[in-house]
């Protein structure tokens, strides 16, 4: 394999890795892997990208920050956006950007820049929009460029002020970070342990879940919290300075941090940034680094900003405080997603302001990686994260007396098969009825995709879920008006609404009813091609691997993550329950069209804006004609389909030689192929 190819390889896996993590974390609120762990994947991939700039594309994590909105909250178009900041590890690294930052404004080596150091709150970045100064809009950051729309959540906190004082423009945008406290952080996960639920990883994905809620009131139970640090917009507002921007923000109201300096010269940075190394856990908030901003606004602008951070400020972060303790015992928790992940039980200790007695292990590579036994004395090590890592272990310290650890393979929840695929890190449970995931479940089964049960959003779910009326999908299709009526906010009619909305589901098509059984690596286009070849369920459950595998497009992974889900009795279970129901498990596939069509099995991919369509209805579309939409070009792309404007993936094709069809062709082509 030539070593151009070999990095193409490696960065499309960083890329589907990367967004798998930034799935779990920015939509999800619920990492799986730890921050140190995913900046590694994502400087690998800013190293590999570097060395092959013509590898880069616009959808690489490296071109985007956080995630797109969540579906069930409106959206926000930024005026500016809201980006990510590059890093500092050390006073070196702070030098190095205070140097990239005076050759591209022509300032002489020399020469001071002044700078605004402040401190860098773990929580998460929000916008505010004040009109004559009174509260009309809160977003999230997103995607950077939408984000999503939170304002009734953001109203329940009440640092931030419902109107400004002052003297003020008649828009304003002010950015900042909600937070919790670490002792907020801790009574919240107290509660959730209690309850069963799976706790937050650190006080940042606690905040981003608090604010990311369809029901106000549970934001409001969380005593959240405020710093403003920035100004995203401000109609004729007339500051020269960062400084004065958060001078500004502080005297119309907004909570800003009273921890912030101005610096002359990038040495007095790094001392102000040393002073806090020290004494960050005397804050009763998590911090994880010290944010170091220009203090010019003209030179700000100036200096501009790459589409995934300004070059005008870089975060410095704390390197991790490191303990010694004991490993008592060795755990595995089951996460929403079904993720089986172990952690250590080890003897409490203090390390970096608080007293720990668990330690991440992340997956189960790790412990054998780290060859770590129970009984092993270890380094662990916590920096702005609230949950430590175990960073090596003491093997001088043995006595004989450590046992090593069996990962288990059957699901301790629910007891289902637990199976790892090949390659990936992860085990995770195949229960279609793991109670720890059934939350999870049921908000996939009733997503748009799946079974569009509209009404079903998570707080219902909440509902259904802690009342015990719902213990797996097939429960839904039982329940009755008498059940839904006395939960909160649940009026009679919505009630009713809510049971027709269910009842109409069972008219969905069965590739739709195999999506939503939540099938791991079973999207809405492998389940459309099972369905295809398997039209029922019993033909489903009746395939070997192998004939599974034989399928067009069906790897042998798919082949047998559908094999054990099918194998699990609890799908068994369910299914009947789908059966009883009158839920369609099977169909009649619209044989020909897809198989003659002239896209069956080809890879495409769209690029630009269509006129005519939309991008899902041009996905759907060539999906129905059993095409393979995929977002990257490559030799093996078979068709690249070009609106308007098209970027880097039309010279990517013409470079290749691949096809290229305008809509009007692809439009042509899809109705031949569908017959119509
Ligand atoms: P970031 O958190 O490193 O920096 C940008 C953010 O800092 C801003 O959006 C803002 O919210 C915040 N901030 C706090 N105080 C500020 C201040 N005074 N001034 C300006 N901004 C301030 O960048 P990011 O893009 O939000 O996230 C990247 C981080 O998330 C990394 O640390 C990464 O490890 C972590 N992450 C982890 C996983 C995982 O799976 N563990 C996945 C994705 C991202």
């Amino acid at each position: 394999m030539s070593p151009e190819t070999k990095a193409e390889q490696r960065i499309q896996e960083l890329r589907e890795l990367i967004n798998h993590h930034v799935y779990l974390y920015y939509v999800l609120d619920s990492p799986e892997i730890s921050d140190a762990e995913y900046d590694g994947l994502f400087r690998e991939l800013v190293e590999l990208e570097a060395l092959h700039p013509q590898l880069i594309t616009a959808d690489s994590p490296t071109q985007r920050v956080g995630a797109p909105p969540l579906e069930e909250f409106g959206t926000v178009q930024h005026r500016e956006p809201m980006l990510s900041l590059g890093n500092a590890f050390n006073a070196d690294e702070l030098r190095e950007f205070d140097l990239r930052l005076k050759r591209r404004l022509a300032i002489d080596e020399a020469e001071p820049v002044e700078y605004v150091c402040e401190l860098k709150i773990d929580g998460l970045a929000v916008s505010l929009t004040y009109e004559n100064g009174i509260l009309t809009q809160g977003a999230t950051r997103g995607d950077g460029r939408v984000g999503e729309e939170v304002t009734q959540n953001l109203r329940t906190v009440r640092s931030i002020s419902l109107r400004l004082r002052g003297s003020l423009p008649a828009i304003l945008e002010a950015r900042g970070e909600v937070l919790l406290s670490k002792e907020e952080f801790d009574r919240i996960n107290a509660e959730r342990r209690e309850a069963g639920e799976p706790e937050f990883a650190n006080p940042r994905n606690a905040a981003a879940g608090s604010i990311r809620q369809l029901d106000s009131s549970i934001t409001a139970e969380r005593r959240l919290d405020t710093f403003m640090y920035g100004i995203g917009y401000a109609e004729g507002l007339a500051l020269a300075t960062h400084n004065e921007e958060l001078a500004f923000l502080r005297d119309s109201g907004l909570k800003v941090n009273p921890h912030w300096a101005k610096c002359s010269g990038i040495d007095e940075v790094a001392d102000y940034c040393e002073d806090w190394k020290e004494r960050e856990h005397e804050l009763p908030y998590a911090v994880d680094g010290v944010v170091v901003k220009l203090n010019s606004l003209e030179l700000q602008r100036i200096a501009g900003a790459t589409t995934h951070e300004p070059r005008w400020a870089t975060a410095y972060k704390f390197p991790a405080e490191q303990a010694v303790t004991r490993v008592r015992d060795i755990e595995v928790q089951v996460g929403r997603t079904g993720a089986l992940t172990p952690r250590a039980v080890m003897d409490p200790v203090f390390v970096d302001g608080s007293t720990v007695m668990h330690a991440a292990l992340h997956n189960e590579d790790e412990i054998g990686r780290k060859d770590l036994l129970i009984g092993d004395h270890v380094v662990i090590q916590k920096a702005g994260d609230v949950i430590p890592e175990v960073v090596r272990v003491l093997k001088e310290k043995r006595t004989g007396d450590e046992r090593g650890f069996v990962f288990p393979e059957k699901c301790p929840v629910c007891g289902a098969d637990a199976v790892r695929p090949e390659g990936e890190a992860v085990r995770r449970c195949t229960g279609v009825a793991c109670p720890a995931q059934l939350k999870r479940s049921l908000e996939h089964f009733a997503g748009r995709n799946a079974m569009d049960i509209d009404g079903l959003g998570p707080a219902i779910i909440d509902q259904l879920v802690d009342n015990g009326l719902v213990g797996d999908v097939g429960d839904l299709y039982s329940l009755t008006l008498e059940q839904l009526v006395p939960l909160e906010r649940l009026a009679e009619k919505s009630a009713q609404n809510l049971l027709d909305a269910i009842a109409a589901s069972e008219q969905r098509e069965f590739p739709r009813v195999l999506f939503a059984l939540g099938v791991r690596m079973v999207g809405t286009h492998v389940a459309q091609v099972l369905a295809t070849a398997f039209p029922s369920i019993e033909a489903l459950r009746g395939a070997s691997v192998e004939e599974l595998a034989a399928t067009h497009e069906i790897g042998e992974r798919i082949a047998e993550s559908v094999a054990t889900f099918f194998a699990q009795e609890q799908t068994n279970a369910v299914l009947r329950k789908l059966a009883d129901a009158g839920v369609h498990l099977q169909w009649q596939p619209p044989a020909s069209a897809a198989a003659e069509s002239p896209l069956a099995g080809k890879r495409v991919v769209f690029t630009g804006a269509l006129q005519t369509l939309s991008r899902s209805q041009a996905k759907g579309m060539a999906e129905g004609l059993a095409a393979r939409v995929v977002s990257s070009v490559s030799k093996n792309t078979d068709y690249v389909i070009v609106g308007d404007s098209p970027g880097s993936k039309y010279d990517k094709a013409q470079q290749l030689g691949i096809a290229v069809l305008t809509e009007d062709e692809f439009v042509e082509m899809a109705s031949a192929g569908s017959g119509s």
